[in-house]
């Protein structure tokens, strides 16, 4: 089955699971300095109401799986969850999305559970800059991270890079000439605005077009088709061993390519990182729900996703971000 298709012809099967809400960084771009208000550990789901909803998922044509958070690798005994995810039949693709300060320590037993791969956030390779974008974070223990992550199979690596004007521009293209030499896809992720941090404004966010003018300066991106890479647009420079890649959420309303519901740590629901719409899966789930009643949720999660969004006019108008645009919940809340 090829995932189910939604009412704009979107095959849905890709299910982006936030397993906590916790961190142990404080990315300027993501949370305000306290953290956000972490859920107690009654209000987030259990692994087996995540592995229940994942069956189910996977009977309608979910393929795909991400863990991410918060930072997934903050919960406790995460390769138990992968090893009973990738047992699932359906599932053929197990990833996660961390910031890599405790992968040096988990790599291996995360890949022996059945993890494909690792998506590492990295926003500077210069020491003190990336101790304070994440406001505290150790580079050495992410290289260390990605090192290990390598060795033991979690590949292609991934490096997410969100540029922000003012803040590590300057290294956009360091990012880029990392793929001359390895065999990595870096990906620019577009600024967006988020949640309940006042971070973002027009002023920082670089657009997709300006990032590959920048690149363009090394050498011209060539088109790379990769299978299944979603709303990810990827390019080679020149005879490159790695890639680049661009999420542009924001300019290139990806939404035409969606594929994927989001799971909260809190088990609602959402059809769309900018809308507010949510279904909430725990109540049924804790009030003796049943498979099928979950599974006409998940339909309706389907169901009721929209066509796109409209924050890129927004900006192309200079105008305000309409509120109903922003996403009220923080992203690590709702998985980025
Ligand atoms: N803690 C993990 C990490 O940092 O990779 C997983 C969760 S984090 C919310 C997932 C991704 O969302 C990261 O790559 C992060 O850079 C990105 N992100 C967070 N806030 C963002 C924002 N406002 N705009 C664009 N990307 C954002
Ligand atoms: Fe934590 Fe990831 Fe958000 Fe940074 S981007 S604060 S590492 S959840």
């Amino acid at each position: 089955m090829s995932g189910l298709k939604d009412d704009f012809q979107r095959g849905i099967d890709y299910l982006r699971l936030s397993i906590t809400d916790r961190c142990n960084l404080r990315c300027v771009y993501c949370m305000p300095p306290s953290g956000v208000v972490p859920s107690t550990h009654k209000e987030i789901l259990r692994y087996e109401e995540i592995i229940r909803i994942v069956g189910i998922g996977a009977g309608l044509g979910v393929k795909k799986v991400r863990l991410t958070g918060g930072e997934p690798l903050t919960r406790k005994n995460v390769s138990f969850l992968a090893s009973s995810l990738k047992k699932i039949r359906g599932i053929e693709d197990l990833s996660m999305t961390t910031n890599g300060t405790f992968l040096e320590r988990h790599a291996q037993e995360l890949a022996d559970a059945g993890l494909d791969r690792v998506n590492i956030s990295v926003d500077s390779f210069k020491p003190d800059r990336y101790r304070e974008i994440t406001r505290g974070g150790s580079l050495d223990s992410v290289m260390r991270g990605i090192a290990a992550a390598e060795k033991a199979g979690l590949t292609p690596i991934k490096i997410n890079v969100v540029p922000v004007r003012g803040v590590n521009d300057d290294e956009v293209s360091d990012f880029a000439r990392l793929t001359l030499s390895t065999e990595y896809h870096v990906r620019f992720i577009e600024f967006m605005p988020s949640g309940d941090n006042d971070y973002w404004s027009p002023e920082k966010y670089i657009s997709t077009e300006e990032l590959k003018g920048k690149i363009e300066t090394i050498a011209p991106l060539v088109p790379v088709r990769i299978r299944k890479n979603g709303p990810s647009r990827y390019f080679r420079l020149g005879d490159a061993r790695g890639v680049v890649g661009f999420i542009s959420a924001i300019t290139h309303h990806f939404c035409a390519d969606c594929n994927r519901l989001r799971l909260t740590s809190d088990g609602k629901l959402r059809p769309c990182l900018f809308s507010e719409t949510e279904i909430d899966l725990k109540t049924a789930l804790r009030n003796g729900g049943s498979d099928a009643e979950l599974e006409r949720l998940l339909r309706l999660a389907i169901k009721v996703k929209p066509e796109g969004h409209n924050i890129g006019d927004a900006l192309a108008r200079k105008g305000p971000l309409a509120l109903s645009g922003r996403q009220r919940r923080p992203m690590a809340k709702i998985g980025g």
